[in-house]
Parts: structure tokens; sequence; C-alpha cells
């Protein structure tokens, strides 16, 4: 009977070290809805189990827009010059900082692209000042660094950073990210997990020549890797990239992409991402928290910015202001009868020494 297979296989899946590659193929094959559905109920439980019922919210602080790299799914690609670039002063930085944690949010998400003239030490300063004035955590995405930089941040009192694999095939991750080098992806992942960041990673689901088996390779990379913070969000083709107009990747693939990286991870914080609330039309962010998910990432860059952030175009919520958001997520939460919880929301991981030495084996 499919019911008690795909719940024998589930099972498996939840309790291996590594978990078989024909198991995690054929969850991601289930077409029948019955069986996705045992799928995400598995996954449901097993979030309710190692991190509870609250939901997370991460403030994020898009501060500059520059980028170096030309990732083809990206609209902040370097080889965008259509794009109007800004970058945030300090003092505005640490105003934002002041409203999110005057909402509530006790995380500060500080992100940018990966700018080819960061000013390290100013940074560093942002974060002692925000940690410093305000009672929150800091989390940095900012790209591939140096050790040194990510050394100095995390004196500076970061606590978090979100590097995202994107995809963890190399040949596909080679294509998509012409000049960058996979091993210095985790070169950086190995770095800041050995420094002490609650890490985090993550992938793009529906990439033009992804397959199948590149999705067991990210499931088993999330459980080898043993991240504190896993995002799992579609690929939407921005108009401005080499990608324009391939299709974007699907709402049940990406679910079910969630809902086996919950099930692998355990107790990791996982996004229900702006990128799959985009994808829908309506807000699907709701069915990634039924999936798995924990976490909210309200968007608090300044209005007259967001539109300038564009990874991909359609963004949720970019023309709601910050409470208007805040309210729609409250809504959202409280339909799925779960709650906001307002704790800072450090990672549940009982931090293994061995983490970076699995990341850099990968
Ligand atoms: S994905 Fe990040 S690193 Fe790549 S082009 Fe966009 S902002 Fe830059």
């Amino acid at each position: 009977m499919a019911f008690s297979r795909t719940q024998t296989v589930l099972e498996r899946v939840f309790a291996a070290d590594v978990p078989d590659r024909a198991d995690i193929e054929y969850v991601l094959r289930l077409e029948d809805d019955r069986q996705v559905q045992v799928l995400f109920e598995f996954a449901d439980r097993v979030r309710r189990e190692y991190v509870g019922d609250g939901v997370l919210l991460r403030g994020i602080i898009e501060f500059s827009n520059f980028c170096r790299n030309t990732c083809a799914y990206c609209g902040l690609r370097a080889a965008n010059h259509r794009l109007s670039r800004y970058r945030l002063t300090s003092e505005e930085i640490v105003a934002v900082a002041e409203n999110i944690r005057l909402a509530g949010v006790k995380t500060i998400v500080l992100q940018s692209g990966e700018e080819d003239n960061l000013d390290a030490d100013g940074l560093a300063r942002i974060i002692e000042e925000i940690k410093s004035q305000l009672d929150v955590a800091v989390t940095l995405s900012v790209g591939e660094r140096d050790r040194e930089e990510y050394a100095m941040w995390k004196e500076a009192g970061a606590d978090r950073y979100l590097l995202k694999i994107e995809t963890s095939d190399p040949a596909l991750y080679a294509e998509l990210h012409p000049g960058m080098s996979f091993t210095n992806r985790i070169r950086c992942l190995g770095d800041l997990a050995e420094l002490g960041y609650q890490t985090g990673s993550g992938n793009l689901i529906g990439l033009p020549g992804q397959s199948v088996e590149s999705l067991i390779d990210d499931i088993v990379f999330f459980k080898k890797g043993d991240f504190d913070m896993i995002s799992v969000s579609p690929f939407i083709p921005h108009a401005a990239t080499p990608l324009a107009g391939v299709r974007a990747g699907d709402l049940q693939t990406t679910l079910k992409m969630i809902a086996l990286t919950r099930i692998v991870s355990r107790n990791a914080h996982i996004p229900a991402s702006t990128a799959v609330g985009s994808l829908s039309g309506g807000d699907a962010r709701g069915r990634a928290l039924a999936v798995g998910a924990n976490v909210v990432m309200p968007n608090f860059t300044p209005m007259a910015f967001k539109p300038l952030y564009e990874i991909y175009p359609g963004k949720a919520g970019n023309d709601k202001m910050p409470d208007e958001s805040m309210v729609h997520i409250e809504r959202m939460v409280a339909a799925l009868g779960r709650r906001i919880d307002l704790d800072k929301g450090h990672s549940l991981k009982s931090r293994s020494v061995l983490a970076p030495t699995m990341i850099r084996s990968q």
C-alpha cells in the first residue's frame, strides 16, 4: 500500500545518518496528492517536535545592492547596468535596526550584494553599535569574504551568517556562477562554522539544468553540513539576466524540498522565504510554514530602496510598509494555529566540532 510505503521511507530518511539516495528520490517523485500529504504531515510533526509552534521573525535590512558577481539568476549581477545602485549610510542602517527592534523583532539581518569595496571595518563598527545599543542577534549575509573579515565581524558581535550554496552540484554551480568557485564557497562555510557563527546554507529550486540527482545532493549536503539555518527557495527568472524567460521553479517541488529539509535537519531554522511568497500570486509562505518552516523574514529596507534590491522580480510585500507586513504575518501565522515567537531564536543545534569538517569534506 502506497501510504505505508511512503511512511516507511520517510521514517528511514528521518532516522538515517546519511539518507539513502533512492529514498530521497522516491519522496521527490511522489505525485499522488494523498502521498504528498503524508510527506507534508510527517515534516510538520518533526517541526512541531523539534522546533515547536513558534514562528521566529528576522528583520532584514538590504543595505547595499552593489555586487561584483554575475550569478546567472540574479538581478543584482554586476552586468545589470540598468540597475541604480545604492548603499545605506551607517546612520541609516542603525536607524532601521532600531525600527526593527521597536517592532519587537530581535534578529537583525544585514544583507547586501557581494561588494567589491565593502568597508569591512565600517561594517564591524555598525555591528558593534547595534549589539551594544539593542538587545538583538545580528545575522550577516554579505557573501564570500576573507576569513580575517569573518573573524573581525564575529569579534564585533555578529552571531550568524547566511551563505547559501544555491546548488551543491559543482558542475551546475560553475555554470550559474561565472568567475566564482565552488571550492571557495565551501571554504567560506567551513571558516564561518569554525569561527563560531551560526551558519546558514540553502538552495534554489527549479534552476535550469537542475536534475533530481542535484536535489538529492542538496538534501545530503544539508544533512552532512548540520547547518543551523537552511533556506529553500524557488528560482524566479529576472528579465535582466541570461535566464530571462526560463520557467520559474514550481511551488510543489519547493514545498517537498522544504519538507525533506525539515525531516533530515530536524531542528534547523527554516524560513518560509519571501521568494516562496512571491511565486504563487497569493502568499504561499503559510504553506511553507505548514510543511516544516518556522521562520519569517519581514523586510525593513526603506521603501525607496526596496525596488532596487531586485534579485528576482515581483518580490512579495515590496509595496507594504514594515508595520503592514508585520500585521499580514501575524494573521498568516494565527490562521495556522501557530504563534509569533519574539525570541532571538538562536540555533537549536548542540554545536558539534565536527560540523566544519563535515562541510569541508563535501
Ligand atoms: S546572488 Fe548575490 S553574489 Fe550573486 S549576483 Fe546576486 S547579489 Fe551578487
